[in-house]
């Protein structure tokens, strides 16, 4: 067992993309990067997509790594787009293979729709363009077109296409019907994981639908809520603290990582939970 003074000390990033999804990095480069910057326990949590575990498994055991099997699941509820994040999932679980295949399917017709709005933004050729940055042909998402559309000058930065171009009433966004937020938990519980809020200061949501969603969750058996994210303000760590404590969830840290240069925040570089927070690792066995 290897012990550690603190649990709020243990520096663990639990949120990151791979090339399997949206990031830059292979699993197993994103391994050696985490290690190198001092990470102790570590989450690959690729998009709708769990097929860079292995890899990530593997690179994280030559270096001593602890590693944790994670995902990001895309849901839709009450007509925003969430996501849920599953740790410790079994990378085996059918009813997570299958559901993760089922979101990941509409992603192409979704993509191709998009390339076709750009193109009557004056923008030809978003579809093969963004193809040329995918590492996964089953996972084309808004990163890629993003990518594309940065090397074309059509933008500074991804963060730029964002806003002008692949958000809600921008040219290049379409609406898209991910899994319900039932399915998301309910494929987690099933393969033996941990559902974590990904990034819940980043929902426009009302405080009241943000009661709602907290309730929802915790009724479908969900655990976890991320407090301190790269997607956060130094402010919002202090909300979610708070309303980790009040609903009884415990606390995820992870930076969001996605690559060099486009991340505000690098893999393991990320501030201590506050104090109070019940960190969602405190009953692991790090063995
Ligand atoms: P998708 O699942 O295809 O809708 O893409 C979602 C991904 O786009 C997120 O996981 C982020 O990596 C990225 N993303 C969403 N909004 C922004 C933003 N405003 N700036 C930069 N990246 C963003
Ligand atoms: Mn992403
Ligand atoms: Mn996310
Ligand atoms: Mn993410």
């Amino acid at each position: 067992m290897r012990s550690y003074p603190d649990p709020h000390l243990l520096n663990a990033d639990l949120h990151c993309h791979s090339n399997v999804s949206d990031g830059k990095l292979s699993p197993a480069e994103l391994a050696r990067v985490a290690h190198e910057n001092g990470v102790r326990v570590w989450a690959l949590t690729d998009h709708d997509e769990i097929g860079g575990i292995a890899q990530a498994a593997c690179a994280a055991k030559a270096l001593g790594l602890h590693f944790i099997a994670g995902v990001e699941i895309s849901v839709t509820w009450a007509n925003e787009t969430l996501h849920i994040v599953g740790l410790n999932v079994s990378p085996d679980d059918n009813s997570l293979l299958h559901g993760l295949a089922s979101v990941r399917a509409g992603r192409e017709a979704r993509a191709r729709e998009m390339s076709g709005q750009l193109a009557l933004a004056g923008i030809e050729g978003a579809y093969e363009g963004a193809m040329k940055y995918v590492g996964n042909p089953d996972l084309i998402s808004r990163t890629h077109f993003a990518r594309f559309l940065v090397s074309q000058g059509c933008c500074a930065d991804v963060s730029e296409v964002f806003q002008k171009y692949l958000t809600p009433g921008k040219p290049g966004y379409v609406p898209h019907q991910w899994a319900t937020l039932t399915q998301a938990v309910g494929w987690i519980k099933a393969a033996g994981g941990q559902a974590v809020i990904a990034h819940p200061g980043r929902y426009r949501l009302t405080d009241l639908m943000m009661h709602a969603l907290l309730e929802e969750f915790k009724e479908l058996g969900g655990e976890g809520i991320e407090v301190v994210t790269g997607s956060h303000t130094v402010d919002q760590y202090a909300r979610f603290a708070k309303v980790s404590l009040s609903y009884g969830f415990k606390a995820s840290r992870g930076s969001d990582f996605h690559g060099p240069g486009e991340s505000r925040v690098a893999l393991g570089a990320l501030p201590a939970l506050p104090d109070g927070c019940v960190p969602i690792w405190h009953d692991w066995n790090m063995e």
